[in-house]
């Protein structure tokens, strides 16, 4: 499997047989593209035998990395002991039981309840049919719109993908038509000339209460947003932006729906990114690091407010999945959880990690094609421009930032590209020598794109 031969093979099988998600296929057809084999602690490797410090985290999901054997072990040990069996029809199996209460133990005040699901598409899904039935069982049923973002990622299922705002991804899905979107707190391209982050932060929050009051507020039934939006390109909002959402949703009596795919569990400092901007959600969707990316699972973190109306009346939430709840999936969640919490893994982020990851990226500031470096905790973007006056970008399409994105994953660095922006991850259990490599192998990258778009 390591030899080029073997390499070679398995692409041209790979090219004939599988579809790749969010992959462009003529480019994949070009032979372009790689097949990773193995990983330790923060590194992978390719077929090839090339090293590649994870700067992402898989998919912002390995947050401690791929040499947890605790979590491996205790999939291990599920599979031998009950390898499946739903939660359907009053049944239920301990590591669910046990992990739907290890979660309520660490999610916000007032949150006692979790719904499980595969992935974090699917408790988005769960999110929009659980706000429905809430509000009919209020006698609201005309309370069915949601309010979301544009350029928000919430997932690839028809509903999630409604939720999201992507141009791409809705050029190719025709949205739920009960599904509006406002504008994301990005000011580095929608401030006007002149206004300050602050000032921007509010004027793009309020367009939240204009659409509420174009829709009419009896028929909104919630909003939903990520404290930082993640893959839209770490777009970290002004600190006036939450507050005057939160302010909008109470008045309004519209629930608030935090994704935390990305954010929770330690990327932003806190356990919740909803702690880190102070928000008081309703409903919570996790997925991805709550098993450190190593199983599927997902699921929505229950407020008590539309838990109480969710069981107050009885009767059944007609929604589930075979495999919500699946016992190894859950296994690995504890075994995770338990690993945060003796390694203390979300004060390590918040109190070294992050502000050296953040020091260290200042850096880069004077940089001749750094329009902008915006992060919170242990993640960030850095914007690509020709001009930093101008904000004129290096090239259309974002080439600029595909092509350094291109030129750190062959320096040995995963590093994503979202439009101009360069987008960073790193596991929370990185070193400072880690960082430094990512740095290092990052400011190599942009000189090579600033030499080649001169
Ligand atoms: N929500 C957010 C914020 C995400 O970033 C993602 C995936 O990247 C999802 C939802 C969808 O999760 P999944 O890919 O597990 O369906």
């Amino acid at each position: 499997m390591n030899s080029s031969a073997d390499t070679a093979s398995l692409k041209a099988l790979d090219r004939a047989h599988h579809l790749h998600p969010f992959t462009d296929f003529h480019d994949y057809a070009k032979g372009n593209g790689r097949i990773f084999s193995r990983a330790e602690g923060v590194f992978i490797y390719d077929s090839d035998g090339n090293r590649m410090l994870d700067g992402m985290s898989g998919l912002w999901c390995c947050n401690l990395g791929y040499s947890q054997d605790r979590i491996k072990q205790a999939v291990f040990d599920q599979m031998q002991q009950l390898p499946y069996y739903n939660n359907f029809f009053n049944c239920s199996n301990q590591p669910a039981v046990e992990l739907a209460a290890a979660l309520t133990k660490i999610a916000p005040p007032g949150f006692d309840h979790v719904f499980f699901t595969n992935s974090g598409s699917e408790a988005n899904d769960t999110n929009i049919r659980m706000v429905h039935r809430y509000y009919d069982l209020l006698d609201k049923p005309e309370k069915k719109l949601i309010i979301s973002r544009k350029n928000a990622y919430h997932g690839s299922t028809i509903a999630a993908a409604s939720l999201g705002g992507m141009k791409a991804m809705h050029e190719q899905a025709i949205g739920l038509d009960y599904v509006h979107h406002v504008n994301q707190p990005h000011w580095f391209e929608l401030a006007e000339p002149g206004e300050d982050e602050a000032s921007f932060g509010l004027r793009i929050a309020r367009e939240l209460e204009s659409r509420i009051d174009e829709l009419g507020e009896h028929r909104v039934a919630a909003f939903i947003a990520e404290p930082v939006q993640g893959a839209g390109g770490v777009i970290v909002p002004p600190d006036s932006y939450w507050p005057e959402l939160q302010r909008i949703c109470d008045e309004r009596d519209i629930l608030l729906i935090a994704d935390e795919v990305i954010c929770g569990f330690g990327r932003t400092g806190q356990w919740w990114g909803s702690q880190t901007y102070n928000i008081k959600p309703d409903l919570i969707t996790f997925a991805k690091a709550v098993t450190n990316g190593y199983m599927p699972l997902g699921g929505v973190l229950v407020s008590d407010k539309v838990a109480d109306v969710l069981m107050a009346k009885g009767g059944e939430f007609a929604h589930g999945l075979t495999y919500s709840g699946h016992p190894a999936s859950c296994a690995a969640g504890l075994a995770t959880l338990d690993i945060l919490h003796e390694e203390n893994i979300v004060g390590h982020a918040a109190e070294h990690l992050a502000p050296y990851f953040q020091n260290s990226l200042e850096g880069l500031r004077d940089h001749p094609i750094v329009g902008q470096i915006r992060g919170r905790g242990c993640f960030a973007a850095i914007e690509l421009v020709a001009d930093k006056e101008t904000r004129e970008r290096l090239a259309p399409d974002s080439a600029g930032a595909v092509f350094c994105r291109d030129t750190a994953n062959n320096l040995g660095l995963m590093v994503r590209q979202t439009g101009d922006a360069m987008i960073m991850s790193p596991p929370l259990i990185c070193e400072d020598e880690h960082i430094d490599y990512l740095v290092e192998k990052l400011t190599a990258a942009l000189d090579a794109t600033a030499e080649h778009y001169k």
